[in-house]
């Protein structure tokens, strides 16, 4: 059996093995102490060259972040509109947040692996629903735009703005042609558009040469709600660092989330009471999570129907006895399976995760009517059914994050795919999910979920059409860890 877990309690590994550097006040943000105790799985151990470029990270970071003379300096010549012929000490990246929380997370995750791999210092421009989730990552600095940036009305920014790449691009204001790049003065502060609606122009900051030209742009701002880390590995200038850094592919975002994203007080209050009343003490720890997205509806019935079929075909959620069942309950009927060894008396807790009641209050009802195989007591958890997505709240987005975690520190996870809420929770919880497919016009798939062959999430970005110039990475060794995905055959991931 697994002992409830000690907070606050000492260990080496308080700080996930060095990934996380030591020396910040415990009392301001708790998670970030506590959290490694209540995880279940740490399947990797980070490189001593990921470790190495982290504490660079955060040296350069503590240098050149606001409230420094150099911040200040280049503000200053951003102010004044100066443009730039050399790269500056201090280059900056600006994220700007977009769409939900797991996408925000996803993006956000992989503009820190962007800013590593550029030297850049990773700034988040902070809207009012994003402000007290996160705890600040890096060590004696801020990670939060100031309000005073001379950038202004910066939720103007999008596929037209006159200051995007790929504007620039097609207006002839900047060049990638090798002759002319090298010598060119580029604007003080360029925006790269990555979002919705993003055109080939757009898209070509994913090719080698043009990130050879956006190095010299010392204040890039960026959008985008994408987890774009595969797209990184196909641009040779990052082919090496990438390999030092993380040997194995499938756990970037797993150490990255882990590094970057802390639960504020607040969160971490909800996540830490939460557990420790419902789910603690269980020996197994079951995460489901349902989504249903408004493109992809199905009834009730047939996701409840999906769910169990899932769980039976792949062994999820604990089997029930059939003696007590009645001749055509539907609501047992799909756990049975008569060929299978009871499961051992075990505690389990399964903890589902939805916007919706529906899904828990009929797995709970099924546990409440039948008795587990082989005894053991099954307890069926939910800390919030908020109906519907909703923007801009803080409140909702705490509830997010908070179940994002809890689920993050789950035995076995079933997520739905295409989530990325769901990858979230996989990645820091170190846990290859199965993954329920997600309908197609509407109709029930006919596999109901798949297991996932990396804990890796997937990227999203269809239709990625650009020919690239310059230095191409090798073509045979992107295609050997660079696949479709299972729940989204034309999304690609990390394996
Ligand atoms: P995705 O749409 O599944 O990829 O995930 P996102 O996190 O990007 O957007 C969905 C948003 O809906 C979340 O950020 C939450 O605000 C809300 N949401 C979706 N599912 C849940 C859930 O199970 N619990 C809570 N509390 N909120 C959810």
């Amino acid at each position: 059996a697994n002992a409830p877990p000690r907070p606050g309690a000492t260990g080496a590994d308080e700080l996930f093995g060095g990934l996380l550097a030591a020396g910040s006040d415990r009392r301001t943000c708790r998670s970030r102490y506590e959290s490694p105790q209540y995880y279940k799985h740490s399947p990797y151990t980070a490189s001593p060259h990921l470790l190495q470029k982290l504490r660079q990270y955060e040296a350069r970071h503590k240098k050149c972040g606001p409230g420094t003379p150099e911040y200040a300096k280049s503000i200053a010549s951003l102010r004044s509109g100066s443009s730039n012929t050399e790269a500056a000490e201090c280059r900056y990246l600006v994220w700007l947040p977009y769409n939900g929380l797991g996408n925000r997370m996803l993006s956000l995750l992989s503009t820190f692996l962007y800013a590593l791999l550029t030297d850049r210092v990773l700034l988040v421009r902070s809207t009012a629903d994003f402000t007290d989730l996160f705890c600040e990552p890096f060590p004696d600095a801020t990670w939060n735009l100031p309000p005073d940036f001379p950038v202004a009305n910066m939720s103007r920014l999008g596929v037209q703005s006159d200051e995007s790449y790929g504007n620039l691009l097609r207006r002839k204001k900047i060049s990638n042609q090798p002759e002319t790049a090298a010598s060119q003065a580029v604007p003080p502060y360029v925006y790269a558009h990555l979002a919705h609606g993003l055109r080939i122009t757009d898209q070509l900051f994913y090719c080698n040469d043009d990130q050879i030209v956006l190095a010299k742009v010392t204040w890039l701002l960026l959008q985008n709600d994408l987890y774009y880390v595969p797209l990184l590995y196909g641009i040779a200038e990052f082919e090496d660092e990438l390999r030092r850094m993380i040997p194995a592919r499938e756990s970037v975002s797993h150490f990255l989330a882990r590094y970057l994203f802390h639960p504020s007080n607040s969160v971490w209050g909800m996540v830490t009471r939460y557990h420790h009343s419902y789910l603690a003490h269980a020996e197994e720890r079951i995460g489901v999570q349902v989504r249903m997205f408004p493109f992809a509806t199905i009834p009730a019935d047939d996701m409840y129907k999906q769910i169990m079929a899932c769980s039976r075909q792949e062994g999820i959620l604990p089997e029930i006895d059939d003696e007590l069942m009645e001749p055509g309950n539907a609501t047992g009927a799909v756990f049975v399976d008569d060929d299978k060894e009871g499961t051992t008396s075990s505690n389990k807790a399964v903890l589902v995760v939805s916007l919706h009641a529906d899904y828990y209050e009929r797995i709970k009802r099924t546990y409440y009517e039948h008795a587990a195989k082989g005894g053991g007591s099954v307890g069926v958890f939910q800390p919030s059914h908020e109906e519907r997505q909703q923007r801009g709240q803080r409140s909702h987005n705490q509830k997010a994050l908070a179940e994002i975690y809890l689920l993050s520190f789950s035995d076995v996870l079933l997520t739905t795919g295409m989530s990325t809420f769901g990858y979230m929770s996989s990645s820091l919880a170190g846990l290859r999910p199965t993954m329920l497919m997600v309908a197609n016009d509407q109709k029930v798939p006919e596999t109901p979920c798949v297991r996932d062959a990396s804990m890796e999430p997937c990227c999203h970005l269809m239709n990625f059409n650009v020919k690239c110039r310059g230095k191409a990475v090798d073509k045979e060794e992107l295609a050997r860890h660079v696949k479709v995905c299972e729940d989204l055959p034309r999304g690609i991931k990390l394996v």
